[in-house]
């Protein structure tokens, strides 16, 4: 009887890890989405397409606190307007594709 003798495998190959990248909005950088600075600001042409909560708040992505504040302000300044608001939701709820 042949006894059949196990071997190692030479070099195991283990899954890579996913790693989710972050794109940095003022910069462009990527990095991992763990490192990321977020928050949400107040932009009326902004709107949620599931959830109406979140209509006119725009979240943005930074790689490090110092462009967060660049951006941050960037809004701040930017006029709020109630009309574009409702344009973005009635957009938002017109169908897409070809006209019938
Ligand atoms: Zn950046």
């Amino acid at each position: 009887m042949r006894k059949w003798k196990r071997t190692k495998r030479r070099g195991k190959r283990r899954p890579a890890e996913i790693v989710r990248l972050e794109l940095c909005d003022l910069c462009g950088a990527t990095f991992a989405e763990g490192e990321a600075v977020q928050g949400y600001v107040p932009d009326s042409s902004a709107v949620s397409p599931g959830n109406d909560c979140w209509d006119g708040l725009r979240r943005i992505t930074a790689c490090g606190p110092e462009h967060f504040a660049v951006l941050r302000e960037g809004y701040r300044h930017r006029p709020f307007t109630q009309e574009e608001l409702w344009a973005a939701k009635i957009d938002r709820a017109s169908p897409r594709g070809r006209p019938a």
